[in-house]
């Protein structure tokens, strides 16, 4: 038995992921979604397809389903988790177009038809797909991240996004024995730093602002990265308020605790949160120690609005917690040090520092997962890096292919 593969996008780049299989005459498509840049950049066009996979929520994994099931008839097969999120940044992806006038692959009318197409799974759970079965395992990225295992006499492996170290949210994902292993590589040729030491320096660097009078701001996205920040400040004798996308994905993971590490951790963090629900309480958060909103890379979302009070304010703080995409406000803002406000560049005096509290596997963590997998062949997709890992692994004496988006590859 063998796999005919083609990435539709996300081979050769971070984001609009779409894997195509073919496997003993079924057609099967793992992951579909769009990088939600500006404009946002959308895969090649599926074939029909005999059902799809979804490893995870972000837009870059799921963005592109309803522009999928509005076309042809399959199942999505899915955490529910994942559906709910998704479904959440599939309608405010659709919101976003249509305030940003940018070209639209679908509507809110078929996101709400997406919606009744998913067939949930759980970890544990296998699927199948003609002769094909296929088990799940937890990704570790965010909650209900899933990795897929098509099993049979080769057994291939595929991860979605992957984070092998535990963090407050969710358990790390752990090596699944294959012969054929379909990676991430996003990190390849980076590492991250001891998460302990970066969780100490954030809380020491909020207590030093707040200490001196100061405000700070967390821009962070709503999916993941904004309940790894409150499980944090919950142990923190600090006011914290949280605004934006984050409040409704909150409501989403505490009605899931089976895929959050400790649901019972992160109902208290939720609990300990002010939230943000109208005008005045904006001035009641801007009076408190921390604010935590979305959008994380600065591209809108009540950060903004945040920011355009404490910006002439030495004192306060931005701090990010997340990757800065080259052309996003917030890589402006660490480039150039300043902060685009409604079409106006503006000089932001107040402080401001990046920490790194990513998803991700890291480019260590990634090697050790693909020995731990021991597979024969392995092909990374999701990284805009990937020969620097290619070669760590081929030096390990693993054959490795790195396809482009649109090349037709054979495992
Ligand atoms: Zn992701
Ligand atoms: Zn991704």
């Amino acid at each position: 038995m063998h796999i005919d593969g083609m990435f539709l996008g996300g081979g050769n780049e971070v984001g609009r992921l779409g894997v195509l299989l073919q496997v003993d005459g079924s057609k099967i498509l793992f992951d579909y979604g769009i990088t939600a840049s500006d404009p946002p950049k959308y895969p090649m066009p599926s074939p029909p397809i005999d059902m799809m996979l979804l490893t995870h929520s972000h837009l870059d994994h799921s963005g592109m389903i309803p522009w999928l099931t509005s076309r042809y008839d399959m199942p999505v097969v899915s955490t529910a988790v994942s559906r709910e999120v998704g479904l959440m940044l599939m309608q405010d992806s659709v919101k976003i177009a249509e305030a940003e006038g940018y070209p639209q692959p679908y509507n809110s009318n078929d996101v709400r038809v997406a919606a009744h197409r998913f067939d949930e799974i759980r970890f544990g759970d296998t699927v199948s797909v003609g002769k094909m079965r296929i088990a799940t395992h937890s990704a570790g990225h965010i909650p209900g991240a899933t990795m897929y295992e098509m099993q049979g006499k080769r057994s291939t492996l595929l991860t979605g996004d992957i984070h092998t170290l535990d963090t407050r949210l969710v358990t790390g994902a752990k090596p699944v024995k294959c012969d054929n292993l379909i990676m991430e590589s996003t990190y390849s040729g980076r590492n991250h730093p001891n998460r302990q030491k970066v969780e100490d320096s954030f809380i020491k660097k909020i207590e030093e602002i707040t200490n001196r009078g100061g405000t700070v701001v967390i821009p962070s996205f709503a999916v993941g990265r904004t309940q790894e920040i409150l499980l944090i400040l919950r142990d923190s004798g600090l006011e914290f308020w949280l605004d934006g996308m984050g409040k409704t994905v909150n409501k989403i993971y505490l009605r899931f605790p089976e895929y959050v590490r400790s649901g019972k951790k992160l109902r208290q963090a939720i609990l300990r949160t002010h939230e943000v629900r109208n005008m005045h309480a904006r001035t009641r958060a801007l009076g408190g120690d921390v604010i935590v909103t979305t959008s994380g890379m600065l591209d809108g979302g009540p950060a903004l609005s945040y920011i355009d009070s404490i910006r002439n304010d030495p004192k306060s703080a931005i701090l990010l917690t997340g990757y800065q995409v080259e052309g996003s406000n917030g890589s402006k803002l660490l480039e150039t040090g300043m902060l685009e406000f409604q079409g106006v560049n503006e000089k932001i005096n107040c402080e401001v520092m990046k920490f790194d509290f990513s998803a991700h596997a890291g480019h260590d963590d990634l090697m050790a997962f693909a020995k731990g997998c021991s597979p024969q062949k392995i092909v990374l997709m999701h990284g805009d890096n990937r020969e620097i890992l290619a070669g760590d692994l081929r030096a390990q004496g693993f054959e490795v292919m790195l396809p482009m988006n649109g090349e037709k590859w054979t495992i």
